[in-house]
């Protein structure tokens, strides 16, 4: 379906089948992979400080700042794709994905 009758379909307000593709930004994406891959780096390093036998107290400290960075992460990603994706699964009444957030939700927050 090309983009022009997608978007009839919308103003239209008439349901298909049809699902938008991801729709994140490449910054967004690029954000949010940067922030990654500093995690991993930090938590590569915490393993050579295990390996290393250094002090628990200062793995512990830095494993919580690992920790908090990946929380920081998700957060991030949750209001990418509300802003995002839900907004277009509000507009297609896609209960699907809303479903599939609480599930995501449910789980991210413990
Ligand atoms: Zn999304």
């Amino acid at each position: 379906m090309d983009n022009n009758a997608h978007e009839i379909l919308h103003q239209k307000g008439i349901a298909h089948s049809h699902s938008h593709s991801h729709s994140h930004d490449p910054e967004s994406i690029r954000r949010i992979v940067n922030r990654l891959a500093r995690a991993e780096g930090h938590l590569r390093s915490i393993k050579g400080m295990v390996e290393r036998g250094e002090d628990c107290s200062e793995v512990l400290v830095q494993l919580a700042a690992v920790k908090s960075a990946i929380n920081n992460t998700g957060k991030l990603i949750l209001k990418e794709h509300v802003s995002h994706c839900i907004v277009d699964a509000i507009e297609e009444n896609d209960t699907k994905a809303i479903d599939n957030l609480n599930d995501a939700i449910e789980k991210f927050i413990k």
